[in-house]
């Protein structure tokens, strides 16, 4: 029933039961991280409920409306302006599933749901018709209003796990000298590490970040001003930079304790263990401060050269 979900056994499983059931309640809350499963998941529901057979059969007419998205009693809503809701779900869930015993209302962007579009929502929720169910999706639970939250059953979605991350890579056959490397970006986000290997930029970028480190290792005043030249061209990717420098220190303090966690730069073990001999623990640690620093300095809008430059000339400091 779940094969297209990757982990969340425990929620495969009370679905399985309650399905089996019948007794399923009419309106969820999906909560966990972008990309973790939940529509995947609220998919794989909505087909088993609306499948001729009950059990996402795919060969029914049901089943093939459902996969080519054009199923009249699956509503998904694109945007959560309060237009939208009165139209697709307040006015639309009372009238009878068109073709299936059921009718299924996806919410994915609940968080965007305002005050006044979660109140167009509560009466629906609160007395909704037999065939109907409500799936309401969203990374933080804490922005919808208690009255929606009360009326709901809730269902927290954990990050993946390592182990579960493999099995998705290898079950896209995914390059196999790469995968760690994804694996630790996507801290637990299947939707993340689609979105990872579509980005040909990530990998460029992530090189070029530890490359300005190598530059500015032996630059002298001349070369470290042309670095924070090139680095302040343009704000959106000095922020991704000041990211993957933090990973960086992050890593050069793992060898420097000892720990056993998995690294962001396996590919570069060499220089990472370098590094780490030539730098003492508080320096590594002061260099992770002043990077976090820059960070929030810059998006506070503060002069980045200034930053910058700052920031260069503490990381270069040998102590
Ligand atoms: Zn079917």
């Amino acid at each position: 029933m779940f094969n297209k979900v990757i982990g969340h056994d425990t929620i495969k499983e009370y679905f399985e039961k309650i399905l089996l059931s019948g007794n399923m309640p009419h309106s969820y809350i999906f909560q966990g991280q972008a990309g973790v499963g939940k529509m995947t998941m609220a998919r794989a529901i909505a087909k088993n409920l609306i499948c001729s057979s009950q059990d996402a059969c795919n060969t029914c007419k049901d089943c093939h409306q459902f996969e080519v998205g054009t199923h009249p009693d699956i509503i998904t809503l694109e945007t959560t302006k309060i237009e939208e809701v009165r139209e697709k779900v307040v006015r639309e869930i009372n009238i009878k599933p068109y073709q299936s015993q059921h009718k299924i209302i996806f919410i994915p962007q609940a968080d965007t749901l305002n005050i006044q579009s979660q109140n167009a929502l509560l009466k629906t929720i609160e007395e909704p018709p037999s065939y109907a169910t409500i799936i309401l999706m969203t990374a933080n639970v804490e922005l919808l209003l208690p009255t929606i939250r009360s009326r709901c059953l809730i269902i927290r979605f954990n990050d993946l796990s390592d182990t579960e991350m493999k099995n998705y890579f290898s079950a896209i056959n995914y390059n196999k000298d790469k995968e760690e490397i994804y694996i630790r970006f996507s801290s637990g986000s299947i939707g993340t590490a689609q979105k990872l290997i579509n980005d040909e930029s990530f990998l460029t970028l992530r090189d070029e970040s530890i490359n300005y480190l190598n530059r500015l290792e032996t630059a002298d005043m001349i070369a470290l001003y042309k670095i924070a030249d090139e680095l302040v061209e343009d704000k959106l990717r000095l922020v991704e930079i000041l990211n993957f420098w933090e990973l960086w220190y992050r890593d050069i303090m793992i060898y420097k304790t000892n720990n056993q966690a998995i690294l962001y730069y396996p590919d570069y073990e060499g220089l990472l263990i370098d590094i780490c001999n030539k730098l003492t623990y508080n320096k590594i640690s002061m260099n992770l401060k002043v990077i976090q620093k820059s960070r929030i300095d810059i998006s506070n809008n503060v002069y980045a050269m200034f930053v910058v430059e700052n920031l260069l000339l503490d990381l270069k400091e040998k102590k």
